[in-house]
């Protein structure tokens, strides 16, 4: 935890799509500006021949660079390669996403004429690190401590990743927290002397879906239940579009342009332009100029058949309210405010789909969708960093673990060890024996998910207890403890008791999170692309002060006042000089900084003297 004389702390959402920073300044929450003014912040990373772009820099050229421009990271964090929601997202990127080791999906890009990899850990560290430079800038301070979100479906393996992520970043992660939780807190600030009130915060993001159901009472909020799905979201709902056109493309001009990775991008963000307008028009038109082959595409679409391409999906979403309710033992009666949040939360037909839902109860739209649960994140910074007013401080936080815990017993089955939506942090034992006579040690394998076989959970990693000491089956007694901790982050350890000898071991080595090792090596990769941007940057820095010292010059000796006044040799070496520099310049590949700053020094010396002869004769 952040201690005073820290500096501040920010609050980042770190989104599919979007990111967005904000920070408790001035009595209030301020949603921090990019360098190019926006407040929220594309989740893009992009290699190019020459550098590495983080943000707005990097989605700007993703048309020119669709191979090397990665997105949605947060899709693939803490998944296994093998996935099968994994493999279908594959199909639609224009990235390269390969099996690394332990089934790891590592990102292929090409950087400066060279092939990497990439995990999704890193690529969500260049974007953290992005929004931690749009506060410092905005701050004049460093910055070192974080509140970063989560949906709050999210399991363990992508709690832990994401926070690895902070970790490679250089950041120290105070504290995990869930997106709808947070858009919660943007909610309820303000109204934390109203009576107990129970709201259902609906979030639809980017990639993203979270229904929590919280009782919100005198500053503290208490999550009753969450549903989600994190795999359901803006992204998906412009899929459906880009398939739709890609048919259409197809019926008139008989070509298949699903292999062309350039064209799908291009169509993909014409479609979320146009998904967009939707929103709030009931028709519009797709463009897109020489889409495949000089092939100008043009179409139109309407909402009603925007919703009806999508309609399975805007369901899917109003069945996660069902099963919050249902999970929070709550009547749709009994949900005083239904709090919407999230881009994709604009959609009319979902809103209409929900207020149906809730027998057409008005919907709450009083919070901003793209920046609540930055908000939130940022008055949570505050409170763990010991700053704010009191309404900061007092603020209690109680959520709950999406999905149950357990272990394999009885050949198969899931014995749970942690009910799902049990409040955290928590801590929770369960006594095991050994299942044959004299059984020497004992093979724990950890899993989470609702089904009753363990084949049909998510496997998050195993150890085994040894040595056991030798008895008749039934004899010997394990204490196995599952603890969560205030992140969501879940630790197992065992002991064996019956003999008084104790075994305790913690699952550390998830197979498809990072070691400590890769973490480390990860750090200081991510050293290393800081040096070479900052080198980058200096080069491009050095180039543009000669090039302007260069063009000023040129227009100082052709201005008809001024350069009249130069006496003819001087002018005449002014002009032969600018001349070869601009020669070199267009002519150069490869130079350094250094070799920029010397080309300026050298055009300076001639340059100055002249001009300074004639500002003396004036
Ligand atoms: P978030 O993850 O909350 O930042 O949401 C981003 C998603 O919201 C993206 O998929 C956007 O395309 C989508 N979005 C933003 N504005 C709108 C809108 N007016 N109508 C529909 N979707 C939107």
């Amino acid at each position: 935890m952040a201690g005073e004389g820290e500096g501040p702390a920010i609050g980042i959402d770190l989104g599919t799509t979007y990111s967005c920073v904000a920070v408790w300044q001035h009595d209030r929450v301020e949603v921090i500006v990019n360098d190019q003014g926006n407040r929220t912040t594309p989740s893009y990373v992009a290699f190019t021949e020459k550098e590495r772009l983080v943000g707005e820099a990097a989605k700007n050229q993703v048309a020119r660079n669709p191979t090397n421009s990665i997105f949605d990271a947060k899709r693939l964090i803490g998944r296994r390669f093998s996935d099968s929601l994994v493999q279908n997202d594959i199909k639609l990127w224009p990235f390269k996403v390969i099996e690394g080791p332990s089934d790891k999906p590592m990102i292929v890009v090409n950087y400066k004429g060279e092939e990497k990899h990439f995990a999704a850990e890193e690529i969500s560290s260049m974007v953290l690190k992005k929004m931690r430079e749009i506060a410092e800038a905005y701050l004049s301070t460093t910055v070192k401590n974080v509140v970063v979100t989560v949906p709050a479906y999210f399991n363990d393996l992508q709690r832990k990743a994401t926070k690895d992520s902070g970790g490679i970043a250089g950041l120290n992660v105070m504290r995990i927290i869930n997106e709808p939780t947070a858009a919660a807190i943007a909610y309820g600030l303000d109204k934390v002397a109203i009576d107990k009130k129970n709201v259902l915060i609906f979030d639809l993001g980017g990639g993203t879906a979270d229904v929590s159901l919280l009782t919100i009472d005198d500053g503290t909020f208490e999550v009753k239940a969450v549903a989600g799905d994190t795999h359901l979201g803006g992204e998906d709902f412009d899929n459906r579009m880009l398939k739709h056109f890609v048919e259409i493309f197809k019926r008139q001009h008989k070509k298949d342009i699903s292999g062309n990775a350039r064209a799908l991008r291009r169509l993909r963000t014409a479609c979320e332009r146009a998904k967009r307008i939707l929103s709030s028009a009931a028709e519009t038109t797709i463009e897109v100029d020489s889409l495949d082959n000089g092939i100008d595409f043009s179409s139109s679409i309407t909402r009603a058949r925007f919703a009806e391409l999508n309609m399975d999906l805007f369901k899917k979403s109003i069945e996660l309210v069902e099963k919050c309710l249902i999970d929070a033992k709550m009547d749709k009666g009994g949900v005083h405010d239904v709090v919407l949040t999230g881009g994709s939360s604009r959609i009319p037909k979902v809103q209409q789909l929900l207020q149906d839902f809730f027998d057409g109860k008005q919907l709450n739209k009083s919070i901003n969708p793209d920046e609540a649960v930055a908000y939130g994140a940022a008055v949570q910074a505050a409170n763990l960093a010991g700053m704010g007013n009191e309404k900061v401080q007092n603020i209690v936080l109680l959520d709950v673990t999406p999905l149950s815990l357990g272990i394999n017993a009885n050949g198969g089955c899931m014995s749970v060890v942690i009910p799902r939506n049990t409040a955290i942090p928590t801590k929770i034992e369960h006594d095991y024996t050994t299942a044959f006579d004299n059984q020497t040690s004992a093979l724990y394998q950890v899993y989470e998910g609702e089904r009753a076989r363990v084949v049909d959970n998510n496997w998050l990693g195993e150890f085994t207890l040894s040595p056991i000491p030798a008895a008749p089956q039934g004899i010997a007694q394990m204490k196995v403890c599952f603890e969560i901790d205030a992140n969501g982050i879940l630790k197992v350890s065992a002991m064996e008791k019956t003999t008084g000898v104790s075994y305790s071991i913690t699952i550390t080595n998830y197979k498809a999170s990072l070691s400590t090792e890769e973490i480390h090596r990860m750090v200081l990769d991510a050293k290393k692309y800081e040096v070479e941007d900052d080198k980058h940057r200096k080069k491009a820095k050095a180039k543009e002060a000669l090039e302007n010292y260069a063009y000023k010059m040129k227009s100082i000796v052709n201005d008809k006042e001024i350069g009249d006044e130069l006496d003819a040799a001087g002018k005449e070496k002014i002009e032969a000089a600018i001349k070869h520099v601009i020669a070199w310049l267009d002519g150069i590949q490869h130079v350094e900084a250094d070799e920029f700053e010397d080309k300026l020094i050298g055009l300076e010396l001639i340059c100055n003297p002249i001009i300074a002869k004639k500002s003396r004769r004036q």
